[in-house]
């Protein structure tokens, strides 16, 4: 246990891609660090299946498979883990006193903020009662469940584009809803959606609420152009629609931009306060790859390192 006479040289909070590649990067520079996993341990990465662009595996990897290496890379040279979450951080004491959702708390004098980012809802009236029971996050995780039944998909990017192709594998039929007239997603991903003769696009398409009393039965929608309203049938409803940083028990202290991503100084992992870096999905509103987390996971121990020892 951590003390402020003695505490830990470095606490990483998160541990996807860049938490575990911080972790791997500090341990072998002998910080022993210390990470708190999370509510999602090792990362949106462990809701998906395949992981064809990580470099280093040619045929590909499966997503809950490459964070459990990663995390067992990690513990090989020293990283310890704990099940845990941040709930605050005092940056105004050195060491930094931050307390955790167990209702414990410990002392660090430098943190690692890598706790990624969390999958938007539309904010429907009946979108959070149905959460679950219908309406997912997580194409992935829930697709199974919708064999032979219709699905629609919200958003245009390569989220939506992946997930809507990918649920074409149960669904009889996957809407597309998209609230312009073009996609946001890689050509590559568009053509992809485009000759997948189980999905159709509702162009210029928002979503006015979801039907269902203990689950998903429809949802109505409304063409932006015509403010024509209608009623689809159907069993899944899934929002692809980009994610919120999880930013919650730092941002008071912490320089953000307007979307709540937390602002590192350029080419760095630095944030405002000294002794405090962030990496991966929580500082990156662009790239959001887990191949450009790892990378700044292990800039954030590389700058942790200079930074105790300076
Ligand atoms: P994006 O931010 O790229 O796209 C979000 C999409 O949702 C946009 O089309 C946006 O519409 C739409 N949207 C946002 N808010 C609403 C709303 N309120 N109502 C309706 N539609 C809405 O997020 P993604 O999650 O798709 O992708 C994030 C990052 O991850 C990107 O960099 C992407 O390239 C990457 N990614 C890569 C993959 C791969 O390479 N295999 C797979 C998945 C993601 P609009 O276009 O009008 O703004």
């Amino acid at each position: 246990m951590s003390s402020p006479e003695n505490p830990e040289k470095v606490v990483i909070f998160g541990s996807g891609p860049a938490g575990l590649s911080a972790a791997i990067y500090a341990s072998r520079a002998n910080l022993t660090p210390l990470v708190f996993e999370g509510m999602e341990p090792g990362g949106q990465l462990t809701t998906t299946t395949d992981v064809d662009n990580y470099p280093g595996f040619a045929a590909g990897i499966m997503g809950p498979e490459l964070m459990e290496q990663t995390k067992s890379q990690a513990a090989r040279f020293g990283t310890r883990f704990e099940m845990d979450e941040c709930e605050s951080v005092d940056f105004s004491s050195r060491p930094f006193n931050y307390k955790l959702s167990s209702g414990s708390e410990g002392w660090s004098e430098s943190i690692i903020i890598a706790t990624g980012a969390t999958a938007r809802y539309l904010g429907l009236p009946n979108e959070e009662r149905l959460r679950g029971y219908g309406v997912s996050a997580c194409a992935t995780c829930d697709g199974f469940f919708y064999g032979g039944q219709v699905i629609a998909v919200v958003g245009g990017g390569d989220s939506a584009a992946e997930e809507s192709t990918f649920l074409t594998k149960f669904a009889t039929k996957v809407y597309l809803i998209v609230r312009r007239d073009a996609l946001r997603a890689s050509k590559v991903m568009q053509e992809r959606v485009f000759n997948n003769d189980k999905i159709e696009i509702l162009w210029n398409t928002e979503v006015v609420d979801v039907h269902g009393e203990k689950e998903v039965s429809g949802i109505r929608i409304v063409n932006n152009k015509t403010q024509e309203e209608r009623d689809i049938e159907l069993a899944g409803f899934f929002l692809a629609i980009g994610h919120i940083p999880n930013t919650k028990a730092f941002s008071h202290e912490l320089d953000t931009d307007p979307d709540g991503y937390l602002i590192t100084q350029s080419d760095s992992t630095k944030t405002n306060v000294e002794g405090v870096f962030a990496c991966g999905d929580v500082q990156d509103r662009i790239f959001q790859q887990a191949v450009t987390a790892a990378g700044s996971g292990c800039m954030a121990a590389l700058e942790a390192e200079k930074w105790l020892e300076e």
